[in-house]
Formats: structure tokens, sequence, C-alpha cells
């Protein structure tokens, strides 16, 4: 049970997300004033569904915040050097504010290659090596999309987190990693609990903060969490039912929400944010180039 009694309040992820696009567009307008149109190319390699979904809507909410998008489809028979050769000409392009590739890529194209050649003042997705180490030293650089997203819904629940217990479930370069070092810099106590974790509901059970960024359907139960916990919830995952298919989180939201004081819903939650900080990380790209 939570400390209230009461169920977790949910975490409205859309409308913190309307908060940052309305943000944006407030930026957009400014850079306006100085003659700057941002936009953003995104870079989709061969026809894998799900990506063709999550590249449609970031084109669509870039055009509906007023920055220019830039859509270049290759075909799965795309060779690394053609790809790279694309990459090449947007890093020298000033009128490309943004380079986003959509991963995955195919499986004979090095991923750690391609995000490599992505000019590090271009790389809005912040999974260029040299904005990974700027974050790890707290440098103003470009930093990856759904942790940011994770820590504005964290500072709007929760205010200061100064103090607070955060353990991050999952280890990836995209998510896990990024968001200890955020939670860290804003002064967080900062576990990060992974398959090699010994009795990760226990180190979860510590935790003010869980986010959850693991890829299993509904891993984390009540029984992991701390009476009043905060949950946020990264998780995606498309799993069977009677009547067809649903998405469901990482985090079992009926059980943990007995337990949690908030927790983001999924949909609605993580998903959201991330999109509008592609677009906001967008706006920091083309401010940053400015400075070079
Ligand atoms: P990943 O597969 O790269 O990493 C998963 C991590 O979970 C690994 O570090 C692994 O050590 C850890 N892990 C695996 N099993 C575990 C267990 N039993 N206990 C503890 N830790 C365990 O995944 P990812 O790319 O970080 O994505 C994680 C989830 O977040 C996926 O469901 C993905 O779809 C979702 N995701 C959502 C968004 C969004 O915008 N909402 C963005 C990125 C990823």
């Amino acid at each position: 049970m939570n400390s209230s009694l009461a169920p977790a309040r949910d975490i409205d992820g859309k409308a913190i997300a309307a908060q940052v696009l309305n943000e944006v567009r407030d930026e957009i307008a400014e850079l306006a004033r100085q003659a700057l149109f941002p936009a953003l190319a995104v870079i989709l390699v061969g026809d894998d569904p799900a990506s063709q979904v999550y590249v449609r809507n970031k084109l669509l909410r870039a055009e509906e915040v007023g920055i220019r998008s830039l859509e270049h489809r290759l075909p799965e028979s795309t060779s690394q050097a053609e790809l790279l050769q694309l990459i090449a000409e947007l890093n020298a392009d000033p009128a490309v504010n943004g380079i986003l590739v959509q991963l995955p890529l195919p499986a004979y194209i090095e991923e750690h290659a391609v995000i490599q050649a992505i000019d590090p003042l271009k790389d809005v997705d912040g999974f260029h090596r040299e904005n990974v180490g700027g974050l790890v030293h707290g440098a103003e650089v470009l930093t990856p999309c759904t942790p940011s997203g994770c820590m504005r819904l964290l500072q709007e629940t929760c205010g200061d987190l100064r103090g607070k217990h955060a353990v991050v479930i999952g280890r990836s370069n995209i998510v896990g990693k990024p968001m200890a070092t955020l939670l860290l810099q804003a002064d967080c106590s900062v576990s990060v609990v992974h398959s090699r974790s010994v009795d990760a509901p226990a180190l979860c059970r510590l935790a003010d903060i869980v986010v959850a960024a693991v890829g299993r359907p509904q891993l984390i139960d009540a029984s992991w969490l701390k009476p009043g916990a905060v949950v946020i919830d990264v998780g995606i995952n498309r799993i069977e039912t009677e009547t067809g298919t649903r998405l469901v989180g990482d985090v079992d939201y009926a059980s943990a929400r007995t337990v949690a004081s908030a927790i983001t819903p999924v949909p609605g939650g993580v998903g959201p944010m991330t999109i509008a900080y592609l677009l906001k990380n967008t706006v920091i790209a083309t401010q940053l180039q400015q400075s070079r």
C-alpha cells in the first residue's frame, strides 16, 4: 500500500509533453527573429513497420511545432558506405540542424560507425561518444531524448530531486546509463539494477524513484516497490491478449499503483516525452551551432 492508501496518481506524459512543445514553439519563434529556421533530417533504412510508425510520428510532430522535417527513406539494400555518404552530406549542409538515424539498422550496417559519423552538434539523439562524454562531464551537450523526458516528468512530479534515492533498472546506452547520469546530476543517490544484479526487487525496494527500462513486460510489480515510490515506466512491450494485442510497460501497472504514489501509464507516459525532447534537442542543436 502507498502511504495514503489511495491508488497512485497517473503522471500525465501527454499533458507535460504538450507543455514542452509549447516551450519549443516559443524557442522557434525566438530563433525565427534571428532568421534561424530549425530543420531535422530523419533517415530510415528498410521497412521495419514499428520504425515506420516512429518516424511518421516524429515528422508529424516536428511539422506541428514549426520544425522543417527532411525525410530520407532508403531501401533495405542500402550499403553502409551509401548511408555514411548521406550523413556526410547532411553534416555539411548548414540548412540541416538535426540528424536522426532511426534504429535498429539492418544487421549488416554497423550502428556504432553510423552514429559516430554524425556531427556531434547535429546528433539530436545524443548517442555520439562526444555527447555521451560531455553529459558525464556535465557539459552543455545534446542529451538522449528518453532520459531527458523522464527527468522532466520527475521534476514536474517531485519538484526537488535532491537527496532522493533513485533506482534505474536497465543499463542500456540509450536509456539506463544516461538516465543514471542525469539523476546523479540532479543530486540523487543512484543505483543501477541490471540483468546480473543479485535480488533486484530488494534493491528496488530501497528507492524513492524507480525508472524501469528493461524491455520485459510487467516485470516490476508491487513487491518491488517501497510505499510511496514514484515510478517511471520506460518500457514499451506488445503482448498477446485474448482479443488481439496491447501495449504494456516493464511495470505491472495495476499492481504497482497500489503501492506507488505516482506512476506513468503505458501508453501516455514516457512515449510522448521522447518525441517532445527530440524536438527540443533540434532547437538546442540549432542554438549550439551558432556558437561554432
Ligand atoms: P535494452 O534491451 O538495450 O536494455 C535492457 C536492460 O535491461 C539491459 O541493460 C539489461 O541488463 C536489463 N535487464 C534485462 N533483464 C533484466 C532483469 N530481469 N532485471 C533487471 N534488469 C534486466 O533496452 P532499452 O533500449 O534500454 O529499452 C528498454 C525498454 O524501454 C524497452 O521496452 C524499449 O522498448 C523501451 N523504450 C521506450 C522508449 C520510449 O520512448 N518510451 C524509448 C527507448 C526504449
